[in-house]
């Protein structure tokens, strides 16, 4: 089984597949401590994460980690001026990114808002700090309330999700089997939300961002979610790709999916391959090789064709398998299935 909380959520929770991973939550499936059996009944033996004994993952053995003191968050060279600032012990896997200039430092994305990352920011850097999000889904906005200087898209689907997200929406989260260790200290399962937050800044593809010595481009790429973006450092060639891509379970099945826009944006990112030098997704690991966006784009355009067939998962998911990574759809948008 490929890991990460995807397709562990997809197989072990059935119905819950709309709360993880930062996908629209889905009102009526927030609760996954209840397992699942082979063909989507939820039972009602909470199930162990078995995920968690998986866990570290072999990328990390090849990369530098940076003690931060901190029993939820774990901190990795990534680049240069960069770290990966990382939530292992949620099924997430969610990975956000301090980005150093000589100036300011950009924080992309802000993780899940169970433990405050602005703690963990203010031992790595003394910088100010804005804040710049992948897109709004729930595990990666989950600390923009802690930050005075946030950047938003100019979308409605950002304006909405700056509004925060109640418990019952988000409680599935921090729910015993989404987790691989304790909450910390304060944190419970009826207690956890996502918290509104204040955009301080509007911007749209194109947005160039100056940390003194390093320009940070938006572009603006819809498909996971409206506001979707990438981040490019065109000198260094670093590409960050929010949820578009990462190694593992690419999400595409969210009611805010829109499979179109998402092609294109793959086509576009895939041209800027020849000038990268390295990926860094927001799931999982966080330096993967340029060229899987080649890979993405043509396995999407497989995908799409009918050329490439997926697996129904038995919950409603289609997995299209790509080697490095899969693409996740709904059951009724997937053009191709074997049984
Ligand atoms: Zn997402």
């Amino acid at each position: 089984m490929v890991r990460r909380s995807c397709t562990f959520a997809v197989a072990v929770l059935g119905a819950a597949i709309l709360v993880g991973c930062g996908a629209e939550p889905a009102s009526d499936a927030t609760q996954p401590a209840a397992s699942i059996d082979p063909v989507g009944e939820v039972s009602d033996d909470v199930i162990a994460p078995d995920w968690c004994a998986q866990l570290p993952r072999a990328k990390y053995a090849e990369l530098d980690r940076v003690d931060v003191d901190s029993d939820w968050f774990e901190v990795w060279e990534a680049g240069d001026g960069v770290l990966a600032i990382y939530e292992p012990k949620q099924w997430q896997e969610v990975i956000s990114y301090l980005v150093l200039g000589d100036e300011r430092a950009l924080l992309f994305d802000t993780g899940m808002g169970i433990a405050p990352i602005s703690e963990v920011v203010a031992r790595l850097t003394e910088l100010p700090v804005t804040v710049v999000n992948s897109h709004s889904h729930l595990d990666h906005v989950g600390g923009n309330a802690e930050f005075e200087s946030v950047v938003g898209m100019d979308t409605n689907f950002t304006r909405e999700r700056s509004g925060g997200l109640a418990n019952e929406r988000v409680r599935g989260e921090v729910a015993p089997d989404a987790l691989c260790g304790p909450l910390p200290e304060g944190v419970t399962t009826d207690s956890y939300v996502t918290r509104p937050w204040t955009i301080t800044e509007v911007a749209t593809d194109g947005h160039t961002i100056d940390l003194g010595g390093r320009v940070l481009e938006i572009l603006q790429i819809p498909g996971h979610t409206p506001d979707a973006i990438a981040l490019l450092d065109a000198e260094a060639g670093y590409l960050w790709t929010g949820d578009s891509f990462y190694e593992g379970p690419i999400w595409l099945f969210a009611p805010e999916t829109d499979l179109d826009a998402y092609e294109a944006s793959m086509a576009r990112l895939a041209d800027l391959v020849p000038d990268l030098t390295r990926l860094l997704p927001a799931h999982n690991t966080p330096v993967a090789d340029p060229v899987r966006l080649i890979e993405l784009r043509d396995a999407f355009a497989a995908v799409l064709n009918g050329t490439l067939e997926g697996t129904t998962s038995g919950s409603g998911a289609v997995e299209y398998d790509a080697g490095a990574f899969s693409i996740l759809m709904a059951a009724d948008a997937a053009p191709a299935t074997r049984p």
